[in-house]
């Protein structure tokens, strides 16, 4: 944290071309802990044309599938060898519970490159038999798509840097990598790990900056693909940008993810496994349990359970082990969450529990739990990325259709989850749910192997296992006539 980061440009750490800088906070303190540089358009240039350089020649462009995977694997071993200093720098500079980053997010960070070490090795193509006059011998190449921009959001910093990274380079890419203009801290480690493990010069270049920088990589015509996490405002826009030179684009964008109690759910799973996923991160994660929906039989005791367990959480430094749920990113989402609350309020929504900033230091918000909320209301319309859920209950718990209707409301469809022990009505409902992944009995799980991505305005393309891969990868079809 002491250094003063450059930007990662050919191998080398090199200085901003206009000299700028940025200040890194913890913001569960509001104070300064690190510096970055601030790159611009002409540093995306420079970083562009490495990772050209790096694609066409050089020992990336010849390099085995073989050779490539041992380099994924090891910087998987690299992230677990420093999973005590990633964890501690996120937790400082993001504000999550240091033993959840620790636990599970640097974890599946370090799984990301070990999965995708295996597909670097298996971009088979096919042979293909022609139906045309004479004789052919045809079949298909996947091949890497060239060079690939990355811009990720603040969230869970580490862990959506691996998620972009690992499947780009298995499929022999190069990459820009723009981190969140807040969190760059472990996307800056994570080039120091790669260079460790032995990738060559300009495979990952990793420029820091702001949305202008994110701007200039999406604008530029030197790059072949764009892969985006972040809100579905700024995909729209990069959808525009994109249109120069028709880059082919990957977007996961927000959600406003529904949960669905039925009468047989068992209680006490649902409530933890519910509690764990809305105050996650302080609700900072696209697939949060935002509007859940509860059966009238049980809706007192879920949500009298949900609420007082809510109450009970421990707010604080995600450094401090007592620490259940840490601060939001910054101020301006501080004043953004809360007043999506105060909205609710005054359109009539009922606060069952939290509702208020919390301290005078950081930029905290309470677990909370809004009733009542007007379907016509922002809190319910629009993904809040807080801690903060709607509950609501419903009625008819055979009429699969109108459940399934009240989880595909509105333009998201990211995720949603299902809590029964009816195995029959699980699968019918994830049928009809319009959205990328439905958890049964569980929300959040995300896996390496398992296609994460939207439907409807939640994005475009599928994130994980191999349809990540053919996210980096073009195919050509070869026909020879014999
Ligand atoms: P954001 O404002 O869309 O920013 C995301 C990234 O894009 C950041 O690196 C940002 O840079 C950059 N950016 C901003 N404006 C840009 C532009 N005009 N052109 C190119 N890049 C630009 O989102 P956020 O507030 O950081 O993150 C929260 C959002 O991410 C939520 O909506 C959440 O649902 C979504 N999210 C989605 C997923 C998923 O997988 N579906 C996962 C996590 C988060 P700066 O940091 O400098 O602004
Ligand atoms: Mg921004």
């Amino acid at each position: 944290m002491e250094k003063k980061h450059r930007l990662f440009i050919a191998g080398d750490w090199t200085s901003p071309r206009l000299g700028k800088v940025r200040k890194i906070f913890d913001p569960a303190r509001g104070e300064v802990i690190s510096e970055v540089a601030e790159g611009e358009a002409t540093d995306i240039d420079t970083a562009v044309a490495a990772a050209r350089t790096a694609f066409e020649s050089g020992p990336w462009a010849v390099m085995t599938g073989s050779d490539r995977g041992r380099i994924l694997w090891r910087i998987g071993d690299l992230i677990d060898k420093h999973r005590e200093e990633l964890s501690l720098l996120d937790a400082l500079n993001q504000g999550s519970p240091y033993q959840i980053i620790h636990d599970y997010y640097v974890d599946a960070a370090a799984e990301q490159f070990r999965y995708y070490a295996g597909w670097a090795t298996k971009l088979n193509g096919h042979t293909v038999p022609l139906s045309a006059n004479g004789d052919w011998h045809a079949y298909t190449l996947r091949q890497p798509i060239g060079v690939v921009g990355q811009i990720i959001p603040w969230n869970v910093p580490l862990l959506m840097a691996a998620w972009k990274v690992a499947p780009a380079l298995a499929a022999g890419c190069t990459v820009v990598l723009k981190p969140a203009e807040h969190t760059p801290l472990t996307a800056i480690r994570l080039a120091e790990l790669a260079q460790e493990a032995g990738l060559p010069p300009g495979v990952l270049n990793v420029v820091t900056g702001d949305g202008s920088a994110g701007e200039a990589l999406v604008d530029h015509p030197g790059v072949d693909k764009i892969a985006f996490t972040g809100s579905t405002a700024v995909g729209k826009r990069i959808v525009q940008l994109a249109a120069g030179n028709l880059k082919k684009l990957s977007l996961e964008l927000g959600g406003k993810s529904p949960a669905i109690v039925l009468p047989d759910a068992d209680i006490e799973h649902t409530v933890n496994g519910l509690l764990a996923a809305t105050y996650l991160n302080s609700g900072q994660a696209c697939t949060n349990p935002s509007i859940i929906n509860i059966h009238s039989s049980i809706y007192d005791e879920v949500v009298h359970s949900l609420a007082r367990r809510a109450a009970d959480m421990r707010i604080g430094h995600g450094l401090d082990p007592s620490t259940d749920i840490g601060p939001l990113i910054s101020e301006r989402q501080l004043n953004r969450v809360i007043g999506y609350i105060d909205r609710a309020v005054s359109d009539g929504g009922k606060v069952l529990v939290g509702g208020k900033r919390y301290g005078a230091t950081g930029y905290f918000v309470e677990p909370t739990i809004l009733e009542g909320v007007p379907s016509s209301c922002p809190a319910y319309l629009e993904e809040i990325f807080g801690p903060v859920t709607c509950v609501q209950r419903f009625d008819d718990a055979a009429d699969l259709m109108a459940i399934s209707a009240l989880a595909n409301d509105g333009p998201y469809g990211l995720s949603a989850s299902v809590w029964t022990k009816d195995v029959s009505t699980a699968h019918k409902l994830a049928a009809k749910i319009r959205a990328g992944i439905v958890w049964i009995n569980a929300h959040h799980q995300v896996d390496a192997a398992l296609p994460f991505g939207g439907f409807k305005q939640s994005g475009w393309g599928r994130e994980m296992g191999f349809e990540a891969i053919q996210l980096y990868t073009e195919v050509k079809s070869v026909a020879a006539r014999l």
